[in-house]
């Protein structure tokens, strides 16, 4: 059994993260280390590595995390935008490998990403 990901330890509160939202298919908490104002990460309770890896089962939880990130959004008050953002694999600049989408917003965001 390979080691468990941050995100997994976080999940089975082995370490802090500061939750903004948990329910029985996902987890949000604030990035440790912020790109913007607000950042937010949402992740799929169930181990999935990457969006690259998700499966036709996995409908309900992906469509679930976006809903979740749209009603954070509007909790958190980004009423003038915000970036949503999925990194896969070494080309797209993923470090944890377990699937998260990256809410940032509260301020603006230049295009396109480095
Ligand atoms: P990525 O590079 O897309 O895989 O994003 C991983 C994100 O996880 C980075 O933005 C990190 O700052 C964030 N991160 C790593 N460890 C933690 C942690 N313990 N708590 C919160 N965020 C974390």
């Amino acid at each position: 059994m390979s080691e468990k990901t941050i995100f997994k330890k976080i999940i089975d509160k082995e370490i802090p993260a500061n939750i903004v939202h948990e329910d029985d298919l996902c987890l949000a908490f604030h990035d440790v280390s912020p790109q913007a104002p607000t950042h937010v990460l949402v992740i799929p309770k169930q181990e999935i590595t990457s969006l690259a890896t998700l499966t036709d089962a996995d409908q309900a939880v992906a469509g679930h995390m976006l809903l979740v990130i749209k009603k954070i959004a509007e909790e958190l008050g980004l009423d003038d935008g915000y970036r949503v953002v999925t990194n896969i694999g070494s080309d797209g600049g993923q470090s944890v490998f377990h699937l998260h989408f990256h809410l940032l917003g509260g301020r603006a965001l230049s295009w396109p990403p480095g």
